[in-house]
């Protein structure tokens, strides 16, 4: 529910309805919108089966089909394994296993008229500090990450390592290991942040550097990286 199908472009004048082939939902878990609050807050869908995308991060933009910096934190529903397909799709009856609490986003959708949906792109979107309850101490836990672990210009990367590939390169290491320390240490504490980790700090930040060409490997307690221009 991520992505507006190409198909459902392409066949807007003869599809009236939906014909349940469940591709929007291999495409990417649904973000969520205000009014899905409800579901959050009431445990109709847990917070394990979110992510969080941080401000800053490459993402779909279904508006302009393009991948694209974001231009504010999006908490979607998480996908299965290594795929985008959302956790809760079952491809055996290509059904969604929470379709009397789906979110907004999925209610909306109608990939052969896709103007309501996309009216919602970065329109009303939850954000972590809105989901957790004002008085939750996981609060904090997420602006620590937020201050100690800040993301770096994704939109002027590409020209850095070319520019500047070793301090570029050794910036990079820096802060993928800030980010790991910090991690490892707040799933060491709590339970609760190692469930929902994906939810609470969003990637970590190695995995968001290897569509860069940045190829991580571990050399003792650290992580290296290794850059590949891409070709
Ligand atoms: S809205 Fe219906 S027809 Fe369109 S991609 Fe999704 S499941 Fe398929
Ligand atoms: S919640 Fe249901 S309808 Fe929405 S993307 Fe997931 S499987 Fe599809």
């Amino acid at each position: 529910m991520g992505l507006v199908p190409a198909t459902g472009r392409k066949n807007r004048v003869r599809q009236t309805s939906c014909k349940q082939c469940g591709i929007c939902c291999t495409k990417g878990g649904a973000a969520l919108h205000g009014e899905d609050l409800f579901l959050l807050r009431e445990g109709l869908i847990p917070r394990q089966d979110l992510i969080t995308i941080r401000k800053g991060e490459f993402a779909h933009n279904p508006r302009t089909d393009r991948v694209q910096p974001t231009k504010v934190e999006i908490v979607k529903l998480r996908g299965t394994g290594t795929e985008w397909t959302c956790c809760y799709y079952d491809p055996l009856t290509r059904g969604c296993s929470i379709y009397e609490k789906r979110p907004l986003a999925c209610k909306t959708l109608k990939c052969w008229d896709p103007e309501e949906s996309l009216a919602l792109v970065e329109t009303d979107l939850l954000s972590r500090l809105d989901i957790l309850e004002e008085d939750e101490p996981l609060q904090e836990l997420v602006r620590a990450h937020n201050s100690t672990c800040s993301l770096p210009d994704f939109v002027s990367l590409s020209r850095a390592l070319e520019e500047d590939t070793e301090q570029t390169v050794a910036d990079l290491e820096a802060s993928v290991n800030t980010d790991l320390s910090f991690r490892n240490k707040a799933v060491e504490d709590s339970e609760v942040v190692l469930r929902e980790e994906l939810f609470l700090l969003g990637r970590p930040l190695f995995q968001l550097l290897q569509p860069f060409g940045l190829h991580v490997f571990q050399e003792g307690n650290c992580l290296r990286l290794q850059w590949k221009r891409n070709t």
